[in-house]
């Protein structure tokens, strides 16, 4: 079997009931064949970033996987696919967005696949989540960097 390797998976919905969505999500991510749930965040709500529609509901989760990213990335679209996700036009309001932010310390330019996620840098609703799980995996001046973006914990 190949070792497991630690990835994070960030988790944002604005369409229906976000936060059941998010929670259910995380619920599924651990159910995958493959994948061991190690560290969730707490819920956030973000004001949408160069996009309209309702406010999101963001975290990040930490994973234990044998899959190979590639494989980690279909069966996460599979969960995204079963809340009901369409992609009608770049950055559109979602059911359900699954993004695979960090996967141990690969570098990985594919067509459909980039990893490190290429905007994570740019987003409080993941640097904020991830920094509450993974303090190592950010750094105090790329929060800084983001500090003007509206992000919020939820109760
Ligand atoms: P953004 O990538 O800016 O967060 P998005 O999440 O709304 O936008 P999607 O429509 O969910 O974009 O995904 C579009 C494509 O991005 C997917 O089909 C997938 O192949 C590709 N992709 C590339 N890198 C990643 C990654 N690290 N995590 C998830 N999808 C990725
Ligand atoms: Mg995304
Ligand atoms: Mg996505």
């Amino acid at each position: 079997m190949r070792s497991s390797v630690t990835a994070y998976v960030g988790l944002g919905a604005n369409l229906g009931d976000a936060r059941a969505t998010v929670l259910r999500a995380m619920q599924e991510i651990a159910g995958i064949d493959g994948v061991v749930l190690n560290r969730r965040s707490a819920l956030y709500a973000s004001t949408p970033v160069d996009a309209n529609g309702p406010d999101y509901v963001n975290a990040v989760v930490q994973v234990l996987t044998h899959l190979k990213a590639s494989k980690l990335l279909e069966a996460l679209q599979t969960i995204e696919t079963q809340a009901g996700r369409t992609r009608p036009y770049r950055n559109a309001p979602r059911t359900l967005d699954l993004d695979i932010l960090l996967y141990a310390n690969a570098h990985i330019t594919r067509s459909k696949l980039t990893v490190p996620h290429p905007r994570m840098w740019e987003r409080a609703f993941v640097l904020v989540p991830l920094a509450e799980i993974a303090p190592d995996c950010v750094h105090a001046d790329q929060l800084h960097a983001v500090r003007g973006q509206s992000i919020e914990k939820l109760q």
